[in-house]
């Protein structure tokens, strides 16, 4: 047996719920603590450790991770009132990504894993499409207000000096109405652009970004300037010297143009399109299963995870003893991807290799027709085969042993 790598500094670890947890207990024990002297500085997200220390855990998890710079996390329930039933809650705490996010300043990258078998909806997609969401402002921090007829609406603006400007909306006449204030910020689009630069610089792909400029001259408009703004003073050059490119369009033609690619770029999206186009391109891919997702802020903190929830279903079987075919994939990938990056930050190859290998190992097993249910259902291998969640990882195992 060869000896095992010696990392430099430790992953932030977060762990979280349900099967997820099942699931990221058993990676570790079976692919990566043979192989790696894991360090890691661990928290605990798991719903009943947030409830005991008021969530102050996550706050601690996300502060580590700007320390260390790169963490992996497993996936956490965000409560609702079920939950707060079902685990005795002191509050509804609020949604672990959300807080970690907010601390960090990122944008989020979701990106399908292909495999053979598994075609996407559009058969012409080779390549991944990554979706990069802005997830601050706009509808998702409105103010909005049903009006009656004779109502005369307005936008109000009062400067610090107390100066008013104002717009009209709509005069209702002969009707009642709806209407709507959005808002967003400079700094946090230019964030946003920040983070997509820096990642297509990472993965080496284009980036392409759409908004409705031509009807909304002041607000879409702006994002396209700042994200100009941004490439012509920051990236222009480094992009050169990449051999990738920012393009920018028109979100009716970026449509039209994604369905038409091969994929293999980053599609950065408005709050709104992201929130919409990333379940549209999930779908696309196949599975929820297969979409992995990194949180990149703008100084290049990394944050990977799988974009799927905790399997809850799956976890009451599991509980209740009966066999469980979960897809791991996804949570594979956030270790592999966050081992990768730690290896190339802290200069040990042998660990980022290790991350590689171990995807490769991944994809060869459900190629060589070995996969779980979800892929079952799905894959056109002839002949495929359906194992239970923790066969699965002893068969990338045993593929792991043949590359390394
Ligand atoms: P989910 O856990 O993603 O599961 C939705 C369904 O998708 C599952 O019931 C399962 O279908 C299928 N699925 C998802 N991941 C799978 C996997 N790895 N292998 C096989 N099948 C998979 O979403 P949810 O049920 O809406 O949410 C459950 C909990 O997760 C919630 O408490 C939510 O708050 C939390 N959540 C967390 C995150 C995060 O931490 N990033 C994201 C989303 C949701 P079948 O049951 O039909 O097999
Ligand atoms: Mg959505």
């Amino acid at each position: 047996m060869k000896e095992k790598i010696i990392m430099k500094t430790p992953l932030v670890e977060m762990d979280g719920d349900e099967m997820t947890r099942i699931i990221w207990k058993e990676i570790k024990d079976i692919l990566l603590l043979p192989y790696i002297d894991l360090k890691t500085e661990y928290y605990d997200l798991g719903l009943e450790n947030r409830n005991a220390t008021d969530d102050k855990v996550t706050v601690e998890s996300a502060i580590a991770t700007k320390k260390y710079g790169v963490a992996v996390k497993c996936a956490t329930i965000t409560p609702n009132a079920d939950r707060v039933k079902e685990y005795n809650l002191k509050e509804m705490w609020k949604s672990p990504n959300g807080t970690i996010r907010a601390i960090l300043d990122g944008t989020v990258f979701r990106t399908p894993i292909l495999v053979k078998g598994v075609t996407p909806f559009i058969p012409t997609w080779t390549k991944p499409i990554t979706v990069a969401r802005h997830a601050y402002g706009d509808i998702y921090k409105n103010t909005e207000m049903q009006v009656k007829d004779g109502d005369r609406c307005e936008l109000l603006v009062t400067d610090k000096n107390g100066n008013e400007t104002r717009k009209t909306i709509f005069d209702f006449v002969g009707t009642d109405g709806i209407i709507q204030g959005l808002h967003n910020k400079d700094n946090s689009i230019r964030s946003f652009a920040k983070s997509c630069f820096n990642y297509a610089l990472e993965i080496n792909q284009d980036v392409w970004f759409a908004s409705k400029d031509t009807i909304s001259k002041q607000y879409d408009h702006h994002f396209k300037d700042i994200f100009a703004e941004v490439f012509e003073t920051e990236y222009k050059e480094r992009f050169k010297k990449a051999g990738i490119e920012y393009f920018y369009t028109l979100i009716d033609d970026a449509v039209a143009r994604v369905i038409r690619s091969n994929g293999g770029f980053i599609w950065a999206l408005k709050n709104y399109d992201g929130d919409v186009m990333s379940d549209m391109i999930a779908t696309a891919y196949g599975s929820l299963a297969m979409m992995t997702s990194v949180l990149v802020s703008p100084d290049g903190i990394y944050e990977f995870e799988a974009a799927h929830g905790t399997v809850q279903r799956h976890y009451y079987k599991h509980l209740k003893g009966e066999e469980t075919s979960t897809n791991s994939v996804a949570t594979i990938f956030a270790w592999s991807g966050a081992l990768k990056k730690r290896g190339d930050l802290d200069n040990l190859p042998e660990l980022s290799r290790f991350a590689e290998n171990l995807e490769k190992a991944t994809i060869k097993t459900i190629e060589s027709g070995i996969m779980t249910g979800d892929l079952y259902a799905l894959s056109t291998l002839p002949n495929k085969n359906k194992v239970n969640t923790e066969d699965f990882l002893r068969d990338i195992n045993e593929t792991l042993k043949t590359l390394i």
